[in-house]
């Protein structure tokens, strides 16, 4: 089995995890975790998102969160932003990179964001002019890659269709997402060998929820393609509010546990990152999908 030698794994629970649960977590607590992250080895977390507030009301402290957090030297904290109004927002609390979020079909684009996917495009174009003005780079999180809840299967022809329009406007890095959990290891394998033939210099990430249990078969599967670098959520919390049944991301801790016993190197800590399992698990106040925290760390007897 060829491997890459060593991984980037993004944390993104503080976003994609925590999104999903109200506007019930204070604000302190979702610092705690992040800095208890920061304290991993892990080299990037999504933070928050700067969307309206009215739209998605737990993340409307974003920019208190930014204030308040402990700046890790090594880390990066990614924001996500919907716009250049975000963006201007996300710059000016100090985030180190801009994630914009668009879909890969009509019809979660519309009904996710309100645009069409060509203006979604458009908007990414006019983030990335921003986020490069300000010194900073700005990457995609494409949506529904492998099945969309409204529009039923996704071809691979509209994967690199969307992919093409968004190189053209300046992507530099995708993460091909499974929004929905139903994407399966085969699927992986073609759509990743079908976009790294057409693009080779694409920084290629994958983000994978684990509705269907495929979650850390899929990452094996991206891995063995040849991607180094995957979202994952500490112990496994988040949905998505858009997307109906979606669970939470694929696990943080469970997945560095694959990668590092097959020798991929991800620089984390897996007891630190345990422990913020623990911290998530406490502010989520009910069960986790995480199976690290349950089993703990195998050390040899
Ligand atoms: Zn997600």
């Amino acid at each position: 089995m060829i491997l890459p030698k060593s991984a980037l794994i993004t944390d993104v629970s503080p976003r994609d995890g925590l999104q999903s649960e109200g506007a019930s977590i204070p604000t302190d607590d979702k610092v705690r975790l992040i800095n208890a992250l920061a304290h991993t080895g892990i080299r990037r977390i999504e933070v928050t998102s700067f969307v309206h507030p009215k739209i998605v009301p737990s993340m409307a402290d974003a920019d208190e969160v930014f204030r308040r957090i402990e700046r890790v030297a090594g880390v990066s904290y990614q924001a996500l932003v919907p716009n250049v109004r975000g963006a201007d927002r996300a710059i000016a609390a100090g985030a180190d990179e801009l994630n914009v979020v668009l879909s890969t079909t009509e019809g979660f684009n519309l009904r996710n964001l309100n645009m069409t996917v060509a203006e979604s495009i458009e908007t990414f174009r006019a983030v990335a002019e921003v986020a490069r003005a300000a010194g900073l780079r700005a990457e995609v999180g494409l949506s529904v890659v492998f099945g969309c809840p409204y529009d039923g299967p996704v071809g691979l022809r509209e994967v690199l269709d969307v992919t093409d329009r968004l190189i053209e406007a300046g992507a530099e890095e995708i993460l091909f997402a499974d929004t929905i959990g139903v994407a399966n290891p085969r699927q992986v394998t073609e759509t990743v060998e079908s976009i790294r033939a057409r693009w080779p210099k694409l920084n290629i990430g994958l983000h994978f929820h684990d509705t269907r249990g495929l979650g850390i078969a899929n990452v094996l599967s991206g891995l063995e393609a040849g991607v180094n670098r995957f979202d994952a959520s500490v112990a496994g919390i988040g949905a998505c509010p858009f997307a109906p049944g979606a669970t939470g991301n694929v696990c943080t801790e469970d997945t560095v546990h694959m990668l590092e016993s097959m020798g991929v190197n991800t620089g984390i800590d897996l007891e630190a990152l345990i422990d913020c399992a623990r911290v998530a698990r406490e502010l989520v106040r009910h069960e986790v999908p995480s199976r690290l925290l349950r089993a703990g760390a195998w050390r040899v007897p």
